[in-house]
């Protein structure tokens, strides 16, 4: 008689493989996005510069020239700029909504064999492209003003204390650098937060309750983010405190709101859909 064969043990659960948006869409966000108004302000930098050693050269005189008069014509074209952008945002949201609809379905095939490609759409996902729009090109003004904010600091402590234009110079290139480093800081955490986002609600979508929150690895990480590395959470609360493949079930509300997987500024964390076969 043949030896039987020992059941093997039935698996409960399979992790979805984990979606990593990749840094050329943030790099796309920025230049479609932020670096118009960085190299706007960079532009000005210059005119400022030269009105304001032109302004320091007639002060004594009864009319000194209008150095504010550039900033305030640079931050009006600037104004003017921003106003349209929303079209380059919305092709750039669209293009990361379908780039992870294609991993998800990817993910979703290759876990479960159910091909989803007909299933899903951007369409269903919609508010948060348009919440992500909006609040990108909040922050693109919110970087430009930051930039103006201190351009004119500038400006103004250089008249204020006749400062050489060459110190002046330096400090209104260096608002326009501090602009640039942060409009990409900025652009690779609104790719992390709507890759998040659309990992949460796909996952939703597709009827899964329960994730595994995946740390980051990011140098300077939250503590607590690196604590729950691993971790299941799942927001149906008859899973909470059940276990699946040895793992123990968190509550998903035990993750305080709005610190989630990616959420918090420049958290790179992800979670990653879990799957319970009950
Ligand atoms: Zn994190």
């Amino acid at each position: 008689m043949a030896k039987r064969v020992r059941p093997q043990r039935r698996k409960r659960s399979v992790v979805l493989r984990d979606i990593v948006p990749p840094a050329t869409l943030a790099t796309d966000l920025y230049r479609s996005a932020y670096a118009p108004v960085v190299q706007g302000w960079s532009d000005a930098a210059d005119r400022i510069i030269a009105e304001y050693a032109r302004t320091l050269a007639q002060i004594t005189h009864d009319a000194p020239a209008d150095v504010q008069g550039q900033i305030d014509q640079a931050a009006s074209l600037l104004q003017r700029l921003i106003l349209s952008i929303t079209p380059s945002l919305r092709h750039w949201a669209l293009r990361v909504e379908g780039w992870f609809r294609g991993k998800w379905r990817g993910a979703v095939l290759s876990a479960t064999g159910v091909d989803l490609q007909t299933v899903i759409g951007p369409e269903d996902v919609r508010d948060t492209l348009e919440a992500t729009i909006a609040r990108n090109v909040a922050l693109v003004r919110n970087v430009s003003d930051q930039a103006q904010a201190r351009i004119s600091e500038a400006v103004f402590r250089g008249l204020t204390q006749r400062l050489p234009a060459n110190d002046v110079a330096k400090e209104i290139r260096g608002a326009v650098d501090m602009a640039r480093t942060r409009a990409r800081n900025i652009a690779a955490d609104q790719l992390s937060k709507l890759s998040g986002s659309l990992a949460d609600e796909r996952r939703r979508e597709a009827g899964l309750d329960t994730f595994e929150f995946k740390h980051s690895g990011k140098l300077h990480p939250r503590s607590w983010h690196k604590e729950r590395d691993g971790k299941l959470f799942s927001e149906n609360p008859d899973r909470v405190g059940t276990k699946v493949d040895g793992k123990i079930i968190h509550a998903a509300s035990e993750i305080p709101p709005g610190d989630g997987a990616s959420q918090p500024p420049f958290c790179g964390c992800r979670n990653l859909s879990y799957m319970i076969f009950d």
